[in-house]
């Protein structure tokens, strides 16, 4: 069998996928599903939507990759929209989430580093966080089940309690360069962070020149129903690490941030072989317009409460729902009931859903879902929660 090949990273579900069309995706035996993981969150117009293949193709008979000792005009104009659209200035293209981290990390090192105040360089995080597998992003990333195998870890990190604002005062001193967070827990759980904490964070960031950092890897990008999911909390960090729907499929990540803390990168200090190439940026640059200009992100709030208001329905009826939590179309529902036996039944019924956290479900539909298919993927639920019931 081919796939012993493949080194043995992730328990996979026995299944090829082939093609996809929306929210609908194909086996190569011709099956079709309904994807509501879309990819974790990357796939934000669907599969196989024309707007990303046209972009490709045409943007790939003419130039897929330069050097980023050059410029390419994609590029620009996509780092200049997604400053248009945020309170930052300055864009730095790189190729995943992890990698925007790493980017984040190390601007926020070089920022401490330019203080007056010596050995400026501790960054907090959070409890229960996700940034990521590399070792930076690894080593800010708040589960033990992550970091376990790979220690030592990159030094001068120190986590804190989600949400928990005295705990987080009496940890921030002159010493801290950064804090990291995540506006909502993805992998943890769908965990929203608390304005107050936000703005605490915020607050303290303020008081000891440090850099407030928000990864919105996986809530970024209009899940939320707004662009940046910092907006919805109207707490804005100093640096926005995004990737996944930037890209809806094709990977290219980022991390933005203020002129202020930007300024600290000077030519040498950062940088990668094809962050924001002209491919990936023409993808990028398309898939911006029309979340933006095309109304998608407008529909968001409206297609969540479709899917929000028929959970809770199920939740008065199925006891093993206990809370439907999320924001947007970032969705989780809270089971008392093994969940991966539960994403399994979906599995079986040609339902695509994945965990988060020890106990809920998450739903991550295309941000174009449209009616028929939020109509299907709510109708397996459903049928699972009769059967279990
Ligand atoms: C997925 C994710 C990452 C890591 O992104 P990769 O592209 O897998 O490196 C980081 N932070 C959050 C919140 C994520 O969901």
């Amino acid at each position: 069998m081919s796939k012993s090949y493949v080194m043995n990273t992730y328990g996979r579900y026995d299944v090829s996928f082939e093609k996809g069309k929306g929210a609908k995706i194909y086996d190569t035996e011709g099956n079709e599903y309904i994807d509501f993981v879309s990819g974790v969150a990357v796939n934000c117009l669907g599969h196989a939507n024309p707007v990303i293949t046209n972009a490709i193709t045409e943007q790939s008979q003419k130039l897929m990759h330069i050097s980023n000792y050059y410029w390419n005009e994609n590029a620009k104009e996509l780092a200049k929209i997604l400053c248009e659209n945020s309170n930052h200035e300055k864009v730095f293209f790189c190729n995943s989430g992890a990698e925007a981290i790493e980017t984040a990390l190390k601007l926020a090192r070089k920022y401490g580093s330019l203080s007056k105040t010596p050995d400026k360089n501790e960054i907090i995080y959070m409890e229960n966080s996700f940034h990521g597998r590399t070792m930076g992003a690894l080593s800010v990333t708040g589960q033990a089940k992550y970091q376990e195998s790979f220690k030592p870890l990159i030094g001068n990190v120190k986590s804190v309690k989600f949400n928990d604002l005295d705990e987080i005062e009496t940890a921030v001193s002159e010493k801290t360069c950064a804090i990291i967070v995540e506006p909502i827990q993805g992998e943890g759980g769908i965990i929203k962070a608390q304005v107050d904490f936000l703005k605490k964070l915020r607050e303290l960031c303020d008081k000891f020149d440090a850099v407030l950092i928000f990864d919105e890897v996986q809530c970024g990008i209009g899940r939320t129903g707004s662009l940046f999911a910092y907006k919805k909390f109207g707490v804005v960090p100093d640096v926005i690490c995004m990737a996944k729907a930037l890209g809806g499929g094709f990977p290219i990540g980022a991390a933005m941030a203020n002129k202020k803390v930007a300024e600290a990168f000077v030519p040498g200090d950062h940088g990668n072989t094809y962050g924001g190439n002209p491919l990936a940026a023409a993808v990028s640059l398309a898939i911006m317009k029309e979340l933006i200009n095309g109304g998608v992100i407008s529909k968001v709030d409206e297609k969540a409460k479709y899917i929000v208001d028929r959970l809770e329905e199920m939740k008065e009826k199925y006891s093993q729902i206990t809370e439907i939590r999320g924001m947007g179309l970032l969705i989780g529902i809270c089971l008392d009931t093994d969940i991966k036996a539960f994403t399994k039944k979906c599995f079986d019924k040609r339902l695509l859903v994945i965990t988060a956290g020890s106990n809920v479900v998450r739903l991550l539909p295309p941000l174009n879902v449209t009616e028929e298919e939020m109509k299907a993927a709510l109708d397996t639920l459903e049928e699972v929660f009769k059967e279990i019931n």
